[in-house]
């Protein structure tokens, strides 16, 4: 059993969904990064049972979130397949354009926190769980997520890259970490120490790309570190997701 806690499957068909069920997984959250994708996301979910939307506007395009587009993901979060709000967050390291270039500069920190504090009150007001995009230094993002209350309604940190002390944190305050393939492929010491201390119970998994099948992989790396089997950690992860979006 697999599960993706973020993905972005695009306009994924039927057909692909029905392989990525054949290969395994059970769950996948496909997730928005604006407006346009957040419908596409919803569009995907009702393809197949297995897919489920999260709606949101990502750090890197934090100047396009207004009241407009939070009325319209008002709108949208009355759907059963809308599970969660992500992609949101922080991004102080660079971005993507909408065009995929990759670009130095950012969005004007007071623009993105605001527009990250706009959409946890978005998720606490409709009782969903938030994953979030953490490029912001150290612990400012903890720091932040502590105050803002989402701990009741549910918070996972996505492509989880940080230390021991940041992961159990995040555990004190029941935050799930969501592991990605490349960052335990760079199998960095800090990241693989705390990895090794979190018990898997707060533990996800991700590709965040539109190839879950590299999900296995992820669970084989996880179970390689806690000396486990590929399948136990991708059976936990998928428990836990559901238990995040539940
Ligand atoms: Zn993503």
């Amino acid at each position: 059993m697999y599960s993706e806690s973020h993905c972005h499957l695009g306009d994924m068909t039927y057909d692909d969904l029905i392989d990525a069920e054949k290969k395994g997984f059970t769950l996948l959250l496909t997730a928005g990064i604006d407006l346009p994708s957040s419908e596409q996301a919803l569009e995907t979910a009702h393809r197949h049972p297995i897919a489920k939307a999260c709606i949101g506007v990502h750090p890197w395009y934090a100047d396009e979130f207004n009241n407009s587009v939070r009325n319209e993901f008002l709108g949208l979060a009355e759907d059963e397949d809308c599970v969660a709000i992500s992609e949101i967050g922080l991004d102080f390291m660079g971005r993507m354009t909408h065009e995929w270039v990759r670009e130095e500069t950012f969005i004007d920190p007071k623009i993105q926190y605001e527009t990250l504090d706009a959409q946890l009150g978005l998720a606490r007001e409709l009782s969903l769980p938030v994953l979030v995009h953490d490029r912001a230094p150290k612990m400012d993002m903890l720091d932040l997520l502590e105050r803002s209350g989402n701990t009741n309604t549910g918070i996972a940190i996505h492509g989880f890259s940080k230390d021991l002390d940041y992961a159990r944190r995040c555990v004190d305050n029941g935050i799930f970490l969501s592991i990605g393939l490349r960052t335990i492929q760079s199998a960095e010491v800090g990241f693989i120490k705390a990895l090794k201390e979190t018990p898997l119970e707060y533990l996800l998994t991700e590709t965040d790309s539109s190839k879950p099948e590299g999900v296995h992989t992820v669970c084989k790396l996880i179970a390689d570190v806690k000396g486990l089997t590929q399948e136990e950690v991708g059976r936990v992860a998928t428990e836990n997701l559901m238990r995040l979006i539940s």
